[in-house]
């Protein structure tokens, strides 16, 4: 049987980071928690869900944002690439531009991510793939089940992600995007990017011109 899982596609305020809410039964993934904690409580509760986990693509504070406090909050764990560790913290001024509170240094991800299989809430079958070259330790997550596929800031529906913040590498971020496309995932797989519209594979393929292969 299938599993009874859902997923909704957030832009919480300040809108800028696409999150996504996973949820099976009355259990709760976040991925990407942009936003302010409180705000995160209040769709949790609408929801009647209780957190169980947190996962982020990469360590950028626009992906993070609430992450440490939910942490904290529901006493949950929080995944991130370990390669990223160093970046957290980084980049508070992004979050003084939407009003939101700091990023303190000193705070980490509970948990690192490798690239293979992966179950969210114990139930949901994930295939994680290292992507780095936006950020060290960047992560796309993809649900066979469900066909639907997180970048980050890996690709987006029309480009790419920037290279040029630390731990960056235009080369490396070719070759994650080049991994991806040689995946060979099905057409009608959902694609949600860290920021901008959604796609899918097909039109990622036919639209995107930098979702290819990397010249050998
Ligand atoms: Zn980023």
């Amino acid at each position: 049987m299938k599993s009874q899982s859902k997923f909704e596609i957030l832009r919480m305020p300040p809108e800028n980071t696409n999150s996504v809410l996973v949820s099976n039964g009355g259990d709760a993934a976040i991925f990407d928690p942009w936003g302010r904690c409180d705000d995160w409580a209040r769709i949790l509760e609408a929801r009647n869900l209780t957190l169980r986990e947190i996962y982020a693509t990469h360590g950028h504070p626009d992906h993070i944002s609430a992450a440490p406090d939910l942490s904290a909050r529901y006493d949950v764990p929080w995944y991130m690439g370990a390669a990223d560790r160093d970046l957290v913290g980084w980049g508070n001024e992004l979050l003084d531009f939407f009003g939101l509170p700091h990023i303190c240094a000193h705070c980490a991800p509970s948990s690192d991510l490798a690239s293979g299989a992966a179950m969210v809430l114990g139930k949901i079958p994930m295939h994680i793939i290292a992507s780095p070259g936006h950020t060290p330790g960047g992560m796309c997550f993809y649900f066979p089940d469900e066909k639907i596929l997180l970048t980050g800031d890996t690709l987006f529906r029309d480009g790419f992600g920037r290279y040029d913040f630390p731990g960056g590498d235009q080369k490396t971020l070719f070759e994650s995007i080049s991994n991806i496309y040689n995946l060979n995932l099905p057409d009608d797989v959902y694609v949600v990017h860290g920021h901008g519209p959604d796609s899918t594979m097909e039109s990622l393929r036919r639209e995107n011109p930098y979702f290819r292969p990397a010249k050998a």
